[in-house]
């Protein structure tokens, strides 16, 4: 599948992002800085499409030969349906955001939403036998605990607003990972509790243009020995973000590590590269202005 710059090859391979809203994605420009950077013969095309014409954008995307694309909100669920297969993950998690177009045509989504972010821990701390807690149960929350419980997380609790898609969530993670999860209906300022090893939002609060919403937790009850990590990529340093490294929290990940690492992950799904991941965040940095 490589396919690297050469003389007259006016083809590059095309990716590109299926998404709606669209424009304030910075996805588009990782990609071209990693694909400069490595010689990649490729163009990512950033589309807004929503549900009512995802089933059009598939087949435009496989009439015209394109690898793959990502899948962002309101496509991750939606796009499922219009795949020839899942990968294992994606399978579990339920949501796509990596579809991989074969040479045949044959459709496979993957989800690189959770294993960005099981990279991201990584790079700072082990997660065999640890104990996390984990703010949300949405989409972003489905693929962390089920790629960090797939990775050897011990106990998982899920706390959300919305007891449904609590549970939910945690009886899938008992039902097909090795971890044991745990629900708490988050209808109070939560203390997290002092032998928690990684403390995760994977809820939406804080996202631009809220940039001044904040958890409903202790802020206290953080800890210098606990990782936190969120998912929230714009703006980089939220409120969760900000009081974790005055509170002295031992690593402290924002959102882009996340965003950047799921893009390596997606890339090498696509062309077989790996790409190199500071290149991505540098230039992450620069459009956000950070
Ligand atoms: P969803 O809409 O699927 O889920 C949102 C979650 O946030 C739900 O659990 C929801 O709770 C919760 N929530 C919303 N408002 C509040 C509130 N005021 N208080 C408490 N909980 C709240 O979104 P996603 O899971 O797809 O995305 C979540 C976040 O993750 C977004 O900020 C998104 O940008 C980010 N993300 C980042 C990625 C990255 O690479 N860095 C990749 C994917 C997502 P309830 O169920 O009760 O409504």
């Amino acid at each position: 599948m490589n396919k690297i710059m050469k003389q007259n090859d006016f083809l590059p391979g095309l990716l590109g992002s299926f998404a709606k809203p669209a424009a304030e994605n910075p996805t588009v420009a990782i990609m071209k800085a990693a694909f400069r950077h490595h010689g990649l013969h490729y163009r990512y095309i950033n589309c807004e499409v929503g549900p009512e014409n995802l089933e059009a954008a598939v087949s435009g995307a496989k009439a015209m030969g394109w690898r793959g694309f990502n899948c962002s909100i309101p496509n991750k669920v939606e796009v499922i349906k219009y795949l020839d297969e899942l990968g294992e993950s994606a399978r579990i998690i339920g949501a796509v955001n990596t579809v991989v177009i074969e040479k045949d045509g044959k459709t496979r989504g993957e989800n690189t939403d959770g294993k960005g972010f099981v990279k991201a821990i990584s790079e700072v701390t082990s997660i065999r036998g640890k104990k996390l807690v984990v703010f949300g149960a949405g989409g972003a929350s489905r693929a962390i605990c089920v790629e960090m419980a797939l990775a050897g997380a011990s106990e998982i609790t899920v706390l959300n607003i919305d007891e449904t898609g609590g549970k939910v969530l945690v009886d899938l993670l008992n039902q097909n990972t090795p971890a044991k999860a745990s629900f708490i209906l988050w209808n109070h300022p939560y203390d997290i509790p002092t032998d928690t090893d990684i403390v995760i939002n994977a809820t939406s609060v804080g996202l631009y243009p809220h940039v001044e919403q904040r958890l409903n937790i202790n802020i206290d009850s953080l800890e210098p020995h606990m990782v936190v990590a969120d998912c929230i990529p714009n703006p980089a340093y939220t409120h969760f973000v900000k009081d974790a490294i005055d509170k002295g929290c031992k690593y402290v990940l924002p959102g882009m590590n996340m965003l950047v690492n799921q893009a390596v992950i997606a890339v090498k799904y696509w062309t077989g590269e790996d790409v190199d991941a500071g290149v991505m965040k540098d230039e992450l940095k620069r459009v956000l202005g950070l």
